[in-house]
């Protein structure tokens, strides 16, 4: 079967679908402060993900020579004869197929040559402040969802002291991991504490100063919590006494050079994002979780399966979970908790251009066992790069319009029935999820 329909119904979906507005159910967009330097033609066109496809070609390549391709301050000629071997190797991918769109669309560019490199060069200074909105609104991107405040990527502090603020279609989530690290010292609870005016010397004190924290975030904006833990452990979560928890916060608060590390502080993490649970039952706030693939590379496939959230899922049962990136490779497990588990919905972001092929399937399926109005079918998953969102969404739409024509030649659907899942999907479902307000498709 061909992965897009080359059919009237196919097109006359994607049609549809590519008219419709879209709420964004995850990004990293600061707002065009945000922006990386557009300086030189491949670091500009080579954004995020499809790196991680290039270093995997890249079998012996020192981590420096991927370092300098990424430098804006290098010059082209430099990076080029790399570039050009890990390019012609990757070009088929669908994060390449990002950089290609982005490459069309963008700078009117149908192949990545050394020659079109100049050209695009020429054109980099237009992509201004102006230009940042310009394409998010071209895209039809009505609002996002956008994870920027942990310590590495925003500034908590700041966006606490209301000194950072958002444009006003972004809406931000509490980065909860930065609530629970796994390696956890003195200056770390402190800075915690700190969030709330406190100093800390129990864990009842630190927990109080999340809640706290979270009440804070929420004041300013905040519309849930977002957990991509997966990143620095097992997302499996044991149900763990307080007693032990507090053994562990104890050495710690005990000697301000003592320091706990991982696996070591596994039981007090696992008791911290428990209790965070609770608070989101308690401040009726959704929380979105990584599942599924990890960006960048030698990660662990199983690791992050979303079939280990299930007792997290299981317990918690007054409160929304919104899993991400379709738990990719891990199809019907996920497909298993969409359909059995009231409090999970499906977040598509991501996974539209890690393999387009599985989302088209798992829309699919879902389609035909998880009430629709459960899944979330688009999130770009950019930093502060809104062509690449963009050219992932033209991905993504495409990826909608052929899942539903396979239903509607398939015998399952009518036409009308899919553009109105496409709706939902896209607008309405995150819109209500997220309680944002605007009026329905
Ligand atoms: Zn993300």
């Amino acid at each position: 079967m061909a992965l897009y329909p080359k059919s009237p119904v196919y097109n006359r979906l994607l049609d549809h679908i590519e008219r419709m507005p879209v709420i964004d159910c995850h990004e990293h967009f600061n707002g065009p402060g945000g922006r990386p330097a557009y300086k030189e033609p491949i670091a500009a066109l080579t954004q995020m993900y499809v790196w991680n496809d290039l270093c995997s070609a890249g079998f012996g390549i020192p981590l420096r020579d991927y370092q300098k391709l990424a430098d804006v301050e290098v010059p082209t000629d430099e990076k080029w004869p790399l570039y050009e071997r890990l390019w012609h190797a990757t070009e088929h991918t669908a994060y390449a197929r990002v950089t290609k769109l982005v490459l069309k669309n963008v700078y009117g560019e149908s192949e990545l040559t050394r020659a079109a490199l100049d050209r695009v060069a020429e054109k980099l200074s237009g992509m201004d402040e102006a230009r940042y909105f310009k394409i998010i609104e071209e895209a039809g991107i009505r609002a996002m969802m956008v994870d920027v405040l942990g310590w590495i990527h925003g500034d908590m502090e700041s966006f606490l002291e209301g000194k950072k603020t958002y444009p006003s279609n972004f809406y931000p989530l509490a980065p909860l991991p930065e609530f629970h690290l796994t390696a956890i010292n003195w200056e770390y609870i402190q800075r915690i504490g700190g969030l709330a005016g406190m100093h800390i010397t129990s864990l009842d004190e630190f927990l109080e100063a999340v809640f706290s924290a979270f009440q804070k975030l929420i004041e300013k904006g905040a519309i849930g919590l977002k957990d991509q833990s997966a990143y620095i452990r097992e997302i499996s979560y044991d149900l763990v006494p307080k007693s032990d928890a507090e053994r562990l916060m104890n050495r710690v608060l005990s000697d301000p050079k003592a320091s706990l590390g991982w696996p070591e502080s596994k039981p007090l993490n696992d008791y911290l994002f428990h209790e965070y649970m609770r608070y989101a039952r308690q401040l009726k706030i959704p929380v979105q979780v990584h599942t599924g693939l990890l960006a960048g590379q030698y990660e662990r496939v199983e690791r992050s399966n979303a079939a280990k959230l299930a007792s997290v899922l299981e317990l918690h049962r007054e409160v929304r979970f919104d899993l991400f990136h379709g738990n990719w490779p891990y199809l019907g497990d996920l497909l298993f908790l969409g359909k059995n588990y009231p409090n999970v919905s499906l977040n598509l972001c991501w996974v539209h251009i890690i393999d387009p092929a599985y989302a088209i399937e798992l829309m699919e399926r879902a389609v035909l066992t998880i009430p629709h109005t459960k899944i979330h079918a688009f999130g770009g998953d950019y930093c502060d790069v809104p062509e690449f969102a963009a050219a992932h969404l033209t991905i993504a739409r495409q990826n909608i319009a052929a899942a539903l024509t396979n239903l509607i030649e398939g015998g399952w659907l009518e036409e009308e029935q899919a553009v109105c899942i496409a709706k939902d999907w896209l607008f309405n479902n995150p819109n209500r999820f997220f309680n944002l307000g605007f009026e329905e498709l």
